[in-house]
């Protein structure tokens, strides 16, 4: 999934570039070599997989790897845990049956926190654990596979659970209010318009439209748009700002885009009313 869009959006990146190329002088030095990673890095969903079978634990990784996904791996719950505490991930599969701490009194953990209330699990069990699966569920888990599972299977149950709990995360077409952003054609379009954007604003429409209300400041913006590792001023992040605002609202449409003072900018959660 990942991968391949990837390249898709790569190459639509590079036709827009062509169309855009007069408006965008500014920004080609700042984002032509961290183009691909930046990329790549936002598109990924991470995947934290917590299972004491090396073998198993091997395979998972290798598929999940292969289908896009960013993949975090600790083969016992105590372990998970403080790898969980680090990063959230986007979604954990997790193993029932784990030496010291169990599957279910993980879960149970992760439920107890706010941060980690919301994660989608995934359980494996083992066959025959049928009241374990119960409680699983009971306890707040999304869904469960039994070993030994198909990996086909096990790849579409995390699809469908990415797309239910972050479509923005997932999906080839997004849309807010009557924007619509194409990722598998690279395109954004607003009502019946095509709305031409730079490389720059396109990265930025697709961050801001994943978390809709969310407030970012211009040093989050920096890091989820152009990366920690490339030093730009914050105020350019105002002048992307304008220039996707300016692309956005060209006939006059509504700004979807709030600024909010001091703070940093989001987009706009009143925008469809
Ligand atoms: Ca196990």
């Amino acid at each position: 999934m990942g991968i391949t869009l990837a390249r898709r959006g790569e190459q639509g990146q590079a036709s827009m570039e062509s169309v855009e190329k007069i408006r965008t002088v500014a920004n080609d030095a700042e984002t032509t070599t961290s183009d691909r990673s930046q990329f790549d890095r936002r598109m990924k969903p991470t995947v934290m997989i917590v299972e004491d079978e090396e073998a198993l634990l091997t395979l998972l990784q290798y598929n999940l790897d292969k289908e896009g996904y960013k993949v975090l791996a600790a083969a016992d719950g105590e372990e998970a845990d403080l790898m969980i505490r680090e990063t959230t991930p986007d979604l954990i599969l997790l193993d029932w049956m784990l030496p010291g701490l169990s599957g279910i009194e993980l879960c149970r953990r992760l439920r107890g926190r706010a941060e980690t209330r919301n994660v989608p699990i995934i359980m494996i069990t083992a066959r025959g654990e049928e009241t374990d699966r119960i409680r699983g569920l009971d306890i707040g888990a999304d869904d469960y596979v039994t070993k030994p599972f198909s990996m086909t299977e096990l790849l579409a149950r995390i699809r469908a659970v990415m797309r239910r709990i972050r479509p923005a995360l997932t999906e080839d077409l997004v849309t807010f209010g009557d924007i619509v952003l194409d990722r598998a054609a690279h395109r954004v379009r607003r009502g019946d318009r095509e709305v031409r954007l730079g490389p720059t604003e396109y990265r930025l429409l697709d961050h801001l439209i994943q978390y809709p209300g969310r407030v970012f400041s211009r040093e989050q913006l920096l890091d989820a748009v152009w990366g920690s590792d490339v030093y730009v001023e914050a105020r350019t992040v105002d002048v992307h700002v304008g220039r996707l605002r300016k692309a956005l609202s060209i006939k006059g449409e509504k700004d979807p885009i709030r600024t909010v003072r001091s703070a940093g900018y989001s987009l706009d959660e009143q925008f469809h009313s």
